[in-house]
């Protein structure tokens, strides 16, 4: 059985799965999915667009809440220079942060979709590559990347055949926060299965990165590679997932070696695959549940709430707010009267303290958290790594911690 054939797996026809055969809109013959109910054969870009075309739609209807399109990346990556994305973008017109999806092993399946439409519902550009249908990053590839895996429980992508993937979503996050209405300040990474593992190699390697959220992704190898990652990281795991499990340990460990930051969901009863709606794993609750606390992670760090001026029943937290009726009046006063000398900047790190000079005021002067793109920066928690490029350092207590692994 080939990857490919997989997309075939299943009752033929059923709604929402993916089969091979003929768009009803553009008529080529390709990976398209199945709206039975509707009684259509859709590609990724028609049955993203649905919206649009539905034949009932009047006039004046609602304009939808995103466009998609298939675009096509310059890249040097790849033979032929150009690499088939798919963009999605909200219509509302406000600046927004982007999103790179890295798709899993058997391409734009309808998993990889749902991530795409859920995060342009959350306001977010969305950037897919279709690696599935880029030359010299194709299926064969891919299947190798599952050989190793099946080997060593975990995808190597130090070798250079696999750098053409880390090229490709390089030339995604370039492409992406160049388009008008991206917010080029805030970007994030989300993967699935063997497209988690290259998210975490991407991400690692580009500090632009501020947040990945993950669904069963697989480790990858050298470990040491994540030494750099700086990014927060979420990982939703199916409790009962039987190819990814020894990932979500190998995955604990290196957070917990190389300190950036990491959280795990794990569902019971679910297995891999499980956010899949056209494969036998599917689970409604689990998925709705996993989608849920993924988005909420890419909010976290992509849309924080807007700064606003302390609100009177935070500032009277602060001893010095009492005695002012109004920031922004008695700062300019203050300058004169509290001045002490030239000390513009107070080194003191009295919690709530504010420079009399600064009439913005901090978010919340209570929390000693960091802005997102600030604590995605160095933890100074993190134990010094044993040695830089030896992964599994020579003072790992437990160094065949692999094989613990066996499920
Ligand atoms: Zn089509």
């Amino acid at each position: 059985m080939t990857d490919e054939d997989l997309m075939l797996e299943g009752p033929p026809g059923e709604f929402g799965s993916g089969v091979v055969g003929v768009c009803d809109i553009c008529h080529q013959r390709q990976a398209v999915i199945v709206l039975s109910k509707e009684r259509f054969k859709l590609c990724v870009i028609d049955f993203l667009n649905k919206a649009w075309i539905k034949t009932d739609a009047k006039p004046a209807a609602p304009t939808p809440p995103f466009t998609s399109s298939r675009e096509y990346l310059p890249t040097r990556a790849v033979p032929g220079g150009r690499a088939p994305v798919v963009v999605l973008s909200p219509t509302k017109q406000v600046k927004r942060p982007s999103v790179l999806v890295v798709p899993e092993v058997f391409g734009l399946t309808t998993q990889v979709l749902e991530a795409g439409v859920r995060l342009a519902h959350e306001g977010y550009e969305v950037i897919l590559p279709d690696f599935a249908k880029t030359p010299g990053v194709n299926l064969a590839t891919y299947a190798k990347l599952r050989g190793y895996r099946m080997l060593f429980d975990s995808v190597p992508v130090s070798q250079t055949r696999r750098e053409p993937y880390l090229r490709v979503l390089e030339d995604c996050r370039l492409h992406v926060r160049s388009r008008p209405m991206v917010d080029p300040t805030h970007f994030g990474v989300l993967g699935i299965s063997y497209g988690g593992a290259l998210a975490l190699a991407y991400a690692a390697q580009t500090p632009e990165v501020e947040t990945v959220a993950l669904a069963y992704p697989f480790m990858i190898r050298p470990t040491g590679w994540l030494q750099a990652l700086r990014a927060s990281v979420l990982a939703v795991y199916g409790a009962d997932d039987n190819v990814a499990a020894p990932s979500l340990l190998l995955l604990r460990e290196a957070a917990r070696r190389y300190g950036f930051p990491f959280e795990s969901l794990v569902l019971p009863g679910a297995r891999h695959h499980f956010l899949n709606r056209d494969s036998k794993a599917y689970r409604l609750p689990e998925a709705e549940l996993a989608w849920t606390r993924m988005m909420a992670h890419m909010k976290v760090s992509l849309q924080p709430p807007k700064v606003a001026p302390t609100p009177p029943h935070l500032a009277s937290r602060d001893p010095l707010a009492a005695p002012r009726p109004t920031p922004p009046a008695s700062a300019k006063p203050a300058v004169p009267s509290a001045a002490k000398g030239p000390d513009p900047v107070p080194a003191s790190p009295a919690p709530g303290g504010k420079p009399p000079g600064t009439p913005a005021a901090p978010p919340s002067s209570a929390t000693p958290v960091l802005p997102p793109n600030l604590s995605a920066g160095p933890t100074p928690s993190a134990p010094p790594p044993p040695a830089a490029g030896v992964p599994g350092g020579p003072r790992a207590p437990r160094p065949t911690g692999d094989r613990a692994t066996q499920a």
